[in-house]
C-alpha cells in the first residue's frame, strides 16, 4: 500500500459530504443514504440527475405556458400567469441551491425539450391554451407521482415539492377556467395523449410510459388511468359529466375504508375506466 493512501486512512476515512457521517472508507461515504440530501446526491444509478433533469425540463414547460398566458386579452389568465411565476423564481432558487448546477448544466439539461416545445408550438402561431394546460398539467403530476418518495422524507427548508404542488393547482385552475364546463370539445383534444407521450419522452427519458394509476374525480369516482388527461377523457366518454376536477392519488395513500390506492387500483385488472363511486 503507498504512503499516501495509508496516510488517508491514517487520516480518519471521510465524511458524507451531505450529512457529515464518517465512514471508514471513502467509497461508503460516497454511497451514504442516511438523509434526504444524500439520498438525493448520492442516488445510485444516474438517478439524481433524472431528478434533477426531470424537475428543470418540467419547469420548462410550465414557463412556456406562462409566458404564452401572460399576453392573454383575459385578465384571469394573467393573473394566473402572474401566480405561476410567483412560484418559479423560488423553485429555481431551490433547485439550484440543492443541485448546484451551472448555467451550462441548466441549458444542456432543457436545450431538448425548449426546442421541442417551440416546434410543436411555433411562436408566431397563437396557441390553444386548453390544450397545452391540458398536457402539461398530467407532466407535472407525473413528477409528484415519480419523486413523491423522495419527496415524502424532505426536510421542510426543502420548497420544490410544495411549490410543484401549487403549480399544478395553478395548472388545474388553468384548465378549469378554459374548460369550465369540462365538454373537451375543444380543438386538438386528440392530440392531448400524442404530445404528451412526446414530451414525457423528452423529460423522462429513461423511463417508459406511466403504468396504471388512480385518479379521484369530483370527490365521486376512482378512474383507472395513464395520465390525468385520460382520466378526464373517461370521465367524459363514459358519465358525460362535466365540470369536475380530477386528482391523482398516490398508490400508498389509505383510503376512508381502510383500503389503500394501489388495492383499489389492483380492481381495474390493468384496464382504463372508473373502478368505483367514493364514498
Ligand atoms: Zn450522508
Amino acid at each position: 500500500m503507498s504512503k499516501s493512501k495509508k496516510g488517508t486512512r491514517r487520516g480518519g476515512g471521510a465524511r458524507c459530504p451531505y450529512c457529515k457521517t464518517f465512514y471508514r472508507h471513502g467509497s461508503m461515504a460516497r454511497a451514504c443514504q442516511k438523509t434526504f440530501l444524500c439520498r438525493y446526491h448520492n442516488a445510485p444509478g444516474g438517478l439524481r440527475k433524472e431528478i434533477m433533469d426531470a424537475q428543470l425540463r418540467t419547469s420548462i414547460c410550465v414557463w412556456f405556458l406562462m409566458t404564452g398566458l401572460k399576453n392573454s386579452p383575459e385578465r384571469r389568465l394573467r393573473a394566473r400567469a402572474m401566480s405561476l411565476d410567483a412560484c418559479m423564481e423560488p423553485l429555481y432558487r431551490d433547485l439550484r441551491r440543492f443541485f448546484g448546477y451551472s448555467n451550462t448544466a441548466f441549458d444542456v439539461s432543457t436545450g431538448p425539450i425548449t426546442r421541442l416545445l417551440f416546434s410543436l408550438w411555433p411562436s408566431r402561431q397563437p396557441i390553444d391554451i386548453t390544450h397545452v394546460a391540458a398536457v402539461f398539467s398530467s407532466l407535472v403530476s407525473d413528477l409528484r407521482f415519480r419523486l413523491g418518495p423522495f419527496w415524502a422524507k424532505c426536510p421542510p427548508e426543502i420548497r420544490a415539492p410544495r411549490l410543484w404542488a401549487a403549480i399544478e393547482r395553478q395548472m388545474d385552475g388553468i384548465y378549469d377556467y378554459c374548460d369550465p364546463d369540462g365538454t373537451e370539445d375543444y380543438p386538438h383534444v386528440d392530440e392531448v395523449q400524442p404530445l404528451y407521450d412526446r414530451l414525457h419522452a423528452a423529460i423522462w427519458p429513461s423511463r417508459p410510459a406511466p403504468e396504471m394509476r388512480l385518479y379521484l374525480s369530483g370527490e365521486r369516482f376512482w378512474v383507472c388511468a395513464q395520465t390525468k388527461a385520460e382520466a378526464r377523457e373517461i370521465l367524459r366518454t363514459e358519465t358525460g359529466l362535466v365540470g369536475l376536477t380530477v386528482k391523482g392519488i398516490a398508490l400508498g395513500e389509505r383510503l376512508s375504508d381502510g383500503r389503500t390506492a394501489g388495492e383499489l387500483l389492483s380492481l381495474s385488472g390493468g384496464k382504463p375506466g372508473i373502478i368505483a363511486l367514493a364514498q
